[in-house]
């Protein structure tokens, strides 16, 4: 049954038993308040009539008796009556017209001894009736009473009126229910549709979430398979979002994905369509879209992504990395084509070409680095990442200047990992932060004990880009310093050129705070940024790291030869320490000590080695060199 018709079913089935209750008790009311009175009245006379009829004297003498009681305590129209096991033995008042032994069969029906008073029909007439039992005499003293005109009328015109208003109020009933029931339904059907949207919106940016989306994909599967069409799905994913989230605040990562999403919006056509994932991560269906059109859809989202994002006056970039599949050439059912375009996503972050379009011979790396990812989570909760550490040489070539701390995975199955593999994921992960605390406190810990042998160099740690947008780093890494009773000194981060070009006014501020509390920067891998010079001269930077690219050929390369050159005089006049990676030849130090670099890093002198292995190397080479830096 319908919501309307139940609720008008309900209201009008109240409405009419009310009704009929309360005529009920108004009709009860009225007739029986008459025959109570009398009965009120009978048990006022009663003790004086028994008395008279226990005194001797014959039917006459009572009647008459009881006809003066009548005249002086009854109304003119009623009637008394003595009765004696059902037979009426005096009566007084006009019973002319009444039929006794009638009287007497109606009240054995109608007098229980519970009820003592009611009506009964009579010649046609209602009569009130009431009876009173006579003490000790077995006895029933009765009192008839027509019903009068009056009451009859008042019974009948409340009857009348009871319809009438009856009528009205069901008619009322019936509207109001009407109007409460559309009410009703309207706003259910409303919180239904609300519901909905929920169940199948992101509640944050108002976009489709990923349920909707599999809905779609499926209708457009269907759609394209029987009219032969193409379509493309793209998995949309923001470089950086989770670090810009952990160090600018979830509400300020709540902003950027409006806007990311708004800027979305604008980028595709009206029948396309955007979902938000979860996270970081959007999808975009294109109907009837094939590979051209989807590279133009791409760079049409790469361009409006590419604007900085302006919350709370702070710029911040967001770029995004698009996985591209195409139906049916990418996965001729839902499941794959969502999959394939998940890895041309993890292709294009890791190519930063903006977008990838699948490509199967990428599949099988794709299940290497979803195992690596999971496996790395683990790893650095778990602090299972370690460290490996390689000298840094003063120009002297006897005393040590300071040891690079590098980074080490070694996998359970696969052995070990790369930095070059896993640092990257750490980034992509939001794990960077966690990952560079753990380096710095091992380093922290191992630089304290060569402190204690007398060996009183410092530590290089390598800061991720990543690490240039948290302004709370500072204090984590002093509390690491304060806890081992570290001088700041000690600590020289290197910065890699590209990194502090990704945002320069934000990593300029973190690295003067970093500078000012005493900490050491150099740039790492100087001449591979190409990027302007200006900055330097306005950031407290201490060394320069020539890249080890053009060290490692600079004996075949003039220009290599003339960069290193460039490199080691601009340092010098900048006022910085400049060191030379990837050593690997005593030629090449011979070289480089012509052109005056400050300090040696390379396999010539030592590869990365484990704390141990280190601490033997200290001992068996520079173990008479106690230096500082
Ligand atoms: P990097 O900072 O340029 O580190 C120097 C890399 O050059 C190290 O590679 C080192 O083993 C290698 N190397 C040193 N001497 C020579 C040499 O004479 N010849 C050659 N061919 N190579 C030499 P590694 O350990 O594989 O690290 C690779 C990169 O991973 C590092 O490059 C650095 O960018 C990154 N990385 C390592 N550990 C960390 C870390 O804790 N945090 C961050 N953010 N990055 C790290
Ligand atoms: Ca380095
Ligand atoms: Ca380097």
């Amino acid at each position: 049954m319908q919501l309307r018709s139940q609720i008008l079913l309900s209201v009008l089935g109240i409405t009419v038993l009310a009704q009929v209750v309360f005529g009920l008790l108004v009709y009860r009311e009225l007739t029986e308040s008459r025959g109570a009175q009398l009965t009120i009245f009978l048990q006022y006379l009663n003790k004086e009539v028994a008395e008279r009829l226990t005194l001797p004297g014959d039917q006459y003498v009572s009647e008459i008796y009881l006809e003066e009681l009548r005249n002086r305590f009854s109304t003119p129209q009623s009637v008394l009556l003595i009765q004696k096991e059902q037979q009426i033995l005096y009566s007084a008042g006009d019973i002319k017209k009444l039929d006794l032994s009638l009287i007497s069969q109606q009240l054995k029906v109608a007098y229980t001894g519970k009820r003592k008073h009611g009506i009964i029909y009579l010649d046609n007439n209602e009569y009130y009736w009431a009876i009173s039992e006579l003490p000790n005499k077995n006895y029933q003293l009765i009192m008839l009473e027509p019903a009068a005109n009056e009451e009859i009328q008042i019974t009948k015109t409340l009857k009348q009126r009871m319809l009438t208003t009856g009528v009205v109020i069901l008619w009322l009933a019936v509207w109001i229910s009407l109007l409460l029931s559309s009410k009703i339904s309207k706003q259910l059907s409303e919180k239904n549709k609300q519901l909905k949207h929920i169940a199948l919106h992101d509640s944050l940016t108002g976009l489709p979430n990923r349920t909707l989306l599999n809905d779609r994909l499926k209708q457009l599967f269907l759609q394209s398979q029987r009219d032969n069409l193409l379509f493309a799905l793209f998995l949309i994913d923001l470089d950086r979002f989770k670090e810009i989230n952990d160090t600018l605040g979830h509400q300020f990562g709540d902003e950027l994905l409006k806007m990311v999403s708004a800027r979305l919006m604008g980028s595709i056509r009206e029948k396309d369509s955007i979902s938000r994932l979860g996270g970081d991560e959007f999808a975009v269906l294109l109907p009837q879209t094939d590979l051209e059109g989807s590279k133009l859809c791409a760079e049409r989202i790469l361009n409006a992504m590419g604007e900085p994002f302006r919350i709370n006056n702070i710029a911040t970039e967001s770029k995004a990395s698009i996985g591209i599949a195409i139906f049916p050439e990418h996965g001729d059912n839902v499941e794959t084509l969502m999959q394939h375009a998940d890895i041309a996503m993890y292709q294009a972050k890791k190519s930063q070409s903006g977008f990838a379009i699948y490509d199967p011979t990428q599949n099988k790396h794709s299940v290497r680095r979803l195992t690596l990812m999971a496996d790395l989570r683990v790893a650095i909760e778990n602090k299972k990442i370690q460290v490996a550490y390689q000298p840094l040489i003063n120009r002297d070539r006897k005393t040590i200047n300071s040891t690079e701390v590098l980074a080490r995975w070694q996998h359970q199955e696969l052995g070990n990992i790369l930095p070059d593999e896993f640092i990257p994921m750490a980034e992509q992960m939001g794990l960077i932060r966690m990952l560079t605390l753990q380096v710095l406190e091992q380093a922290v810990d191992d630089c304290k004990k060569w402190h204690q042998q007398g060996y009183v160099f410092g530590v290089n740690i390598n800061l991720s880009t990543y690490c240039l947008q948290d302004f709370s780093l500072l204090e984590e890494i002093n509390a690491i310093l304060e806890g081992a009773e570290l001088k700041a000194e000690k600590i020289e981060f290197e910065i890699t050129e590209t990194a502090l070009m990704h945002d320069l006014g934000r990593a300029g501020k973190i690295l003067n705070q970093l500078s000012d509390a005493g900490l050491r920067l150099a740039i790492d891998d100087f001449g591979t940024g190409f990027s302007s010079l200006n900055y330097l001269k306005n950031l407290p930077i201490d060394t320069l790291k020539i890249d080890k690219s053009f060290i490692l050929d600079m004996h075949n390369s003039h220009s290599d030869h003339a960069i290193i050159k460039t490199i080691i005089e601009l340092g010098h006049n900048l006022n910085c320490q400049v060191v030379a990676e990837g050593v690997e030849d005593q030629k090449t130090i011979d070289s480089l000590d012509l052109l005056g670099v400050d300090v040696l890093q390379g396999f010539f002198y030592s590869k990365p080695l484990n704390p141990g292995d280190f601490q033997e190397w200290l001992l068996k080479g520079f173990a008479r060199t106690k230096t500082s830096i």
